[in-house]
């Protein structure tokens, strides 16, 4: 019995073991298909080839005011950007609905800093008009920190504050992930963000909870693609530059 037992054992090591290990090819893991898209860029802040251009620095062509769907009294400058004209307008919006993209925008604070807290360069970044990443001075000039620059609007506070001086160009990266809802109106599957300030990753794959309210908790209603907006909040200038978006 010992005698059998041990030539099964020999037999499972010496021919069975050897005979899977080398059965296994490194192409049966070998993925060849579907190719990924071939897209480039030219520079990191350059659109990519498969980008949807918002603001090139010629016109608002693609954006309304956010309130009345009337073209924009934002200011169109010489250097390709576009200022925010706080005239109580109001913020902007794309006439495109989107769902998940990756966007791109560059905005630069103003040099006036005579405004403190929430009133230094306020704006943001409206994903589907509901969900807000936060535009503020944040550059030395403090806050609640749920509401400085880079925040999940009063949801996250970024993991570092990677703003820069007052006057000097910025970045934004945004993944978003659109949260969705079924058709009676019940959220489904949660939205998230992750999020890239000057290229320093500031939120990674966070939940959204739902809107992003100045005011009481979150709201969850349901939604469809919306327009990407930037908010006229006070009480000193913002302006933006080069916005791009993919969707995903
Ligand atoms: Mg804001």
């Amino acid at each position: 019995m010992l005698i059998k037992t041990t030539i099964f054992k020999l037999f499972i090591f010496f021919l069975i073991i050897p005979f899977i290990i080398f059965s296994q090819k490194s192409k049966d893991t070998e993925i060849w298909e579907p190719i990924p898209k071939e897209v480039y860029s030219s520079s990191d802040s350059a659109p990519p080839n498969d980008a949807i251009i918002l603001f090139d620095g010629s016109d608002l062509s693609k954006w309304t005011a956010k309130w009345s769907n009337k073209e924009s009294g934002w200011q169109i400058n010489e250097d390709g950007s576009v200022t925010v004209v706080l005239d109580g307008s109001g913020g902007i919006k794309t006439k495109e609905s989107f769902g998940s993209v990756q966007l791109h925008i560059e905005w630069k604070t103003s040099e006036d800093t005579s405004h403190k807290n929430q009133k230094r360069s306020n704006s943001g970044v409206f994903l589907q008009n509901r969900y807000e990443i936060q535009i503020l001075d944040s550059y030395k000039s403090p806050t609640y920190v749920n509401g400085q620059a880079g925040s999940v609007y009063k949801q996250y506070i970024p993991l570092v504050n990677s703003t820069r001086k007052p006057g000097e160009w910025q970045s934004y990266d945004i993944i978003f992930d659109a949260p969705k809802f079924n058709s009676q109106g019940n959220k489904i599957k949660s939205g998230y963000f992750t999020v890239f300030h000057n290229g320093i990753l500031i939120h990674n794959h966070v939940e959204i909870l739902g809107t992003t309210q100045n005011v009481g908790p979150p709201k969850n209603i349901a939604h469809g693609d919306a327009p990407i907006s930037l908010q006229n909040h006070c009480c000193s200038q913002v302006s933006f530059r080069n916005i791009w978006v993919r969707k995903l």
